[in-house]
């Protein structure tokens, strides 16, 4: 048995690295690693970072000058602290890192954290150690699985990652070169995986990819399996509730996942689906090999399939090139999607890129005017959707205690937080709400006649 110690995660950027972060410490327990949320407490820190955006990217650097305070006032006490960085910047810049951070002791990228342990055992004896390899074997054959308890800390709704790396190779992202080619899990894996969850009293599982949609693993049978039938079998496991899967590629969204919509009353009818510009000399020069034409006509199968269906996405204002005429095609766009919600960007030059050496790169302030606007309609078209949401009666998976005495919060279909007052024995259940008011950031509502009678 070996002796407790703790370990402190911090999670950078998408929801990825959080299913990254919950398997490395699945994997340090039975090391002797306790996770704990206090940093200064802990023997290990493990920064689990992003490379998507340079903002990211810096703050992984200003955090490991606090690394180094915090390990010097460790060693005055008498403690050893191990720093190890994972995940995207570690895979992109290990050399530098070891280089311009003498605090760091492990360098671990994304595709090589099954190693962690032993990694840390190495450290500890030797100095340094930097594992940015693509390795033969599969990370996921060599984690080890979540105890109960751990799931059961992490909450009902829970990340299960099936697809990695991608071969699309837009001109302004970095994704393919961290994480490597396109590769699927098998189903065989997943599905156990989800059942554990399930079993453990998870309710929600959203499946995650970097382009979840172009999901194409083993199946049962022997044979490649597309994402919609995944979710199929998915949806079979006793105590899955909830399916929801991101981030998709509108070129993946093929007929049989939008008919697991229409046929999946699991699946949720909100779907993140990026497109990033609506000006097709934009979407051109980026590489999506769409055009707003084809975005549109996907977004109208999905509706006919699912009528309640709503949507968000991914933009980035100040592409190099990018008019403001294009920019206008962004937001014309945007009403004409109507979008419960997205995520805005300015484009962000990444080294090594095509997009960076692009000559007619936009000036920052005017990106920044930019994202203002995009952000303006994005913001009204949200809330006209949480406005239309009064009076309707929809699932809610109750996730925890409100703030208020009596309160409880969960999630509706479309992700929106939904306060109501009601009994705590409903957390971890699935229950019809009607929605009676609005807030800038959450709804509210009463449980439907038929669950508070019940
Ligand atoms: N695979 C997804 C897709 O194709 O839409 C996107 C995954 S990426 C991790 C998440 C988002 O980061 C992208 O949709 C894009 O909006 C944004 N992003 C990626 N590279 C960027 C860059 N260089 N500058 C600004 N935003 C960027
Ligand atoms: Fe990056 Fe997504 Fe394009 Fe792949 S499809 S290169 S992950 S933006």
């Amino acid at each position: 048995m070996n002796a407790e110690r703790k370990v402190h995660i911090k999670s950078f950027g998408c929801q990825m690295n959080v299913y990254d972060s919950h398997r490395m410490a699945d994997t340090l327990a039975p090391a002797g690693f306790i996770e704990t949320a206090r940093i200064e407490d802990a023997d290990l820190i493990v920064l689990n970072t992003c490379h998507i955006r340079e903002k990211a990217q810096e703050k992984v650097f200003s955090e490991l000058g606090r690394m180094r305070v915090l390990k010097e006032a460790a060693a005055r006490a008498g403690r050893r602290v191990t720093v190890a960085v994972a995940g995207c910047v570690a895979q992109a810049q290990g050399e530098e890192i070891a280089r311009r951070a003498p605090a760091v002791d492990v360098i671990v990228g994304a595709q090589s954290y099954h190693r962690l342990p032993a990694l840390v055992a190495r450290s500890e004896r030797n100095g340094v150690v930097v594992d940015t390899d693509f390795p033969v074997e599969d990370k996921f054959d060599y984690l080890e699985p979540p105890a109960p308890d751990a799931i059961r800390a992490r909450g009902v709704s829970a990340f299960v990652t099936v697809q990695e790396g991608c071969d699309k190779f837009c001109t302004f992202c970095v994704v393919p070169y961290t994480r490597g080619a396109e590769a699927s899990r098998p189903a065989a894996k997943i599905i156990a995986e989800v059942e554990r969850l399930a079993q453990a009293g998870v309710r929600e599982i959203t499946l995650l990819g970097q382009n979840v949609n172009a999901y194409h693993g083993r199946g049962l049978d022997g044979r490649s399996w597309p994402l919609a039938r995944l979710l199929a079998r998915l949806a079979e496991v006793p105590g899955v509730e909830r399916l929801r899967y991101t981030t998709s590629h509108p070129r993946d969204m093929e007929g049989s996942l939008i008919a697991a919509h229409r046929d999946l009353p699991s699946l949720m009818p909100y779907v993140h689906v990026p497109v990033q510009s609506g000006s097709d000399r934009m979407l051109e020069r980026m590489n999506r090999r769409h055009t707003r034409a084809d975005y549109l006509e996907m977004i109208g199968y999905l509706r006919a399939a699912r009528p309640d269906m709503a949507f968000s996405s991914d933009f980035i204002v100040g592409f190099p090139g990018e008019s403001e005429e294009d920019f206008e095609r962004t937001l014309s766009l945007i009403d004409e999607v109507g979008y419960a919600g997205a995520f805005s960007f300015k484009y962000s030059a990444r080294q090594g890129t095509p997009a960076a050496d692009m000559p007619d790169q936009v000036d920052e302030h005017v990106k920044s005017e930019r994202l203002h606007r995009l952000q303006a309609a994005i913001d009204r078209n949200a809330a006209s959707f949480n406005s239309r949401c009064v009076s309707r009666t929809f699932d809610v998976l109750f996730e925890k205690e409100g703030r208020y005495p009596g309160q409880i919060v969960g999630r509706s279909p479309y992700l929106q937080p939904v306060q109501v007052m009601a009994a705590k024995a409903f957390i971890g259940r699935v229950a019809a709400v009607t929605i009676t008011e609005v807030s800038s950031n959450s709804l509210f509502g009463v449980l439907a006649p038929s669950v508070a009678e019940g």
